[in-house]
């Protein structure tokens, strides 16, 4: 076992680290307030070729692996979640549907423009009646000549207000239900009755725009199918599993940025004629979230290497998901607690990552789903 990372993996650590520190942590307070995503942010990032780390070097992307990517996830979060989720949405489950299930004609059509940041991905699955139960979904597609014919709703996508590439999963054949049944499509805003709905007003990740997609005889060519027919919902279940654990990524870089806010605070502010940080009580506190972080931090990376060396990874990224939203959550609780009712006000940057990080245990999954698919493996293996 070697648990050092490459010179390479550590550069990209460093040059997000200062992309972070110039570009994101100062705007982050400010996009919060706006609740719009950055567009000089992600435009730099695009510069920089981070629109594309986790893509392919064949297709323009840096071709970082999973390892690369949570590096890149983790430290973009500790500055500003809200954008960490809509750059990170664009390459986890935006792009890397066509990167896990598209023919090469497909990629060759999309990935170069999606890594350069010239085109915005994202994942339409949820619809109204169609939430943890992502096989009840309503939306449907029939055949029309060279078309299919997408009509229904999806909601709370992420990216939605303003993707350029967009992958639709749709009812192609009710009788089969979600296995056979669901095909995935590589949908273009540009085509005709692709709809932008209203945009959400969310309690978090505000830099993260999302909304409602209508399909309303939206007119989709046929070589636009993703992946086998009828198999969409294993093209959905296999970019989830990056999914979840780049998420998990995200809430390791939140929980991180609350510690060292709390070291911060807990070592300039007196009370009783001393430190916060000479008490007792705090810097159990303290070390209970360096203990937490290590764990997050060891299953992430153990888990994205397993990923990067072709392992089966689906158990261990829900694993990860869970237990890094949950954590997480505990973390950035008692950062708050250490601050007092300054970790209270909206002036303080604790009060937003407090807010942002809520998100992690709800979508892509919520924790009880987690639990379920977890479960699922453990009871078929008999055990771990
Ligand atoms: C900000 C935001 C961004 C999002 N972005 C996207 C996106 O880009 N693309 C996309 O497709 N979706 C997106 N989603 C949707 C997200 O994935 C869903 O919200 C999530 O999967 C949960 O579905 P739901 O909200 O309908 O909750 P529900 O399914 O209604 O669940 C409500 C509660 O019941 C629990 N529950 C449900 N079923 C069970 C069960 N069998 N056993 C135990 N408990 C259960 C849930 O865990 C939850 O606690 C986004 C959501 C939000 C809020």
């Amino acid at each position: 076992m070697d648990f050092k990372f490459t010179e390479e993996q550590e550069a990209i650590r460093e040059m997000v680290r200062d992309f972070v520190d110039q570009e994101m942590r100062p705007r982050a307070q400010a996009i919060d307030e706006e609740e719009k995503t950055d567009f000089n942010i992600i435009n730099k990032a695009a510069e920089l070729g981070l629109m594309g780390v986790s893509l392919p070097e064949e297709y323009g992307g840096i071709g970082q692996g999973k390892v690369g990517f949570c590096i890149f996830v983790e430290e973009m979060s500790k500055g500003c979640a809200g954008t960490a989720t809509a750059i990170g949405c664009h390459q986890s489950i935006g792009a890397m549907t066509i990167v896990v299930d598209g023919t090469p004609e497909q990629k060759q059509k999309y990935l170069p423009d999606m890594a350069a940041g010239k085109k915005i991905g994202a994942f339409a699955l949820t619809e109204p009646n169609a939430g943890s139960d992502a096989a009840a979904i309503q939306t449907t597609a029939t055949k029309d000549g060279d078309y299919w014919i997408l009509n229904g709703r999806k909601q709370w996508v992420t990216n939605g207000p303003f993707a350029n590439v967009v992958t639709v999963f749709a009812v192609t054949d009710k009788g089969l239900g979600a296995h056979g049944g669901v095909t995935a499509f590589i949908v273009e805003n540009t085509f005709p009755g692709y709809v932008v709905g209203t945009k959400d007003h969310k309690m978090g990740i505000r830099g993260s725009e999302s909304c409602e997609l209508i399909f309303d005889n939206c007119k989709v060519p046929k070589e636009n199918i993703l992946g086998q027919f009828g198999a969409g919902f294993l093209t959905a279940m296999r970019t989830l599993d990056m999914g979840r654990m780049t998420l998990a990524a995200g809430c390791l870089g939140g929980a991180k940025e609350a510690l060292k806010l709390s070291v911060k605070h807990c070592s300039e502010r007196f009370q009783f004629g001393k430190p916060l940080a000479e008490q007792p009580v705090v810097q159990q506190y303290l070390a209970q979230m360096a203990a937490d972080i290590y764990s997050m931090e060891s299953m992430i990376y153990r888990t994205a290497a397993m990923a990067d060396n072709g392992q089966k990874y689906s158990r261990e990224s829900a694993i990860c998901k869970l237990f890094c939203s949950e954590t997480s959550g505990r973390v950035i609780d008692t950062a708050v607690q250490l601050h007092g009712g300054l970790g209270y006000m909206r002036e303080h940057p604790i009060e937003r990552i407090y807010r942002d990080c809520r998100i992690n245990r709800i979508f892509e999954g919520t924790s009880e789903i987690q639990k379920l698919v977890i479960a699922r493996d453990v009871l078929k293996k008999g055990g771990y």
